[in-house]
């Protein structure tokens, strides 16, 4: 099984002020948790602040998004390259927000994957459904072809030391998680997919994991972990989060 990890994804969430206080907070929750990768994915512009206050500390620090290029002209893009000199360890990419909110489809998400990875970042690579796709029965094939763009792109090998986060989209932001066999049968299916040799990413789920349902979820056999939006911007809820990956 591949090492826990669990990931705070802050969106649009933050200010000056409350990156210090946060990140205070965590990093004095952290000691207790040898065992678990943790990391923080605050917004571009806090991303500097955040990575003098990690400074030898072992939370990481990750990015929310990339571009396909390393440089150029590209008004309002910021790039591997530029995430990786200011400290960045991890990247989202392709979180369902970008799919639907800003048109990145497979192909564009499998490129931004492949740009992670040529720039030494660790790429996050967000996939799931729609509730009408799991209603209609077509969640395998949804999350399928999110797969087989990155795989036909990079190729298998590409996912060694990856991370792919099973993120219902039903299940993001709503209170509405999914139940841990459900996340189970989809990891199942992930990992069957991408096949189990050397080359098997970390699997995290994501979708409302609170405190309440993390240990539920994280005991899932192929459950490695989890990306946490909501209740990573509160320390207490996201230190319990992280000590339910630590107690698995
Ligand atoms: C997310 O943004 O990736 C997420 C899982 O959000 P939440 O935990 O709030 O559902």
């Amino acid at each position: 099984m591949s090492r826990s990890l669990v990931v705070g994804n802050w969106k649009m969430h933050a200010s000056r002020a409350q990156v210090t206080d946060l990140l205070s907070a965590l990093l004095a929750g952290m000691p207790r948790l040898d065992g678990v990768d943790v990391a923080v994915c605050p917004p571009y512009p806090y991303l500097q602040q955040a990575a003098g206050l990690l400074t030898g500390s072992r939370l990481g620090l990750g990015a929310q998004n990339l571009a396909v290029e390393a440089s150029g002209a590209h008004t309002g893009e910021v790039s591997g390259p530029m995430l990786v000199d200011v400290g960045c360890r991890y990247v989202l990419v392709g979180h369902s927000e970008r799919r639907s909110l800003y048109g990145e489809h497979n192909a564009l998400v499998a490129q931004k994957f492949r740009a992670a990875r040529q720039h030494g970042l660790v790429p996050i690579l967000c996939v799931g459904e729609q509730l009408a796709e799991r209603e209609a029965g077509t969640t395998e094939r949804v999350i399928g072809a999110q797969l087989d763009a990155v795989l036909d792109l990079c190729g298998g090998d590409s996912l060694a030391g990856a991370v792919i986060a099973y993120e219902p989209v039903w299940a993001i932001g709503t209170g509405q998680v999914a139940t841990p066999p459900q996340a189970q049968a989809v990891h199942r299916f992930i990992r069957e997919r991408v096949g189990r040799g050397a080359a098997t990413p970390t699997l995290l789920y994501g979708g409302s994991v609170k405190p309440d349902n993390a240990a539920g979820l994280f005991a899932q056999a192929d459950v490695d972990g989890g990306l946490v939006g909501g209740a990573s911007l509160v320390a207490d809820q996201f230190l319990s989060i992280c000590k339910a990956a630590f107690s698995q």
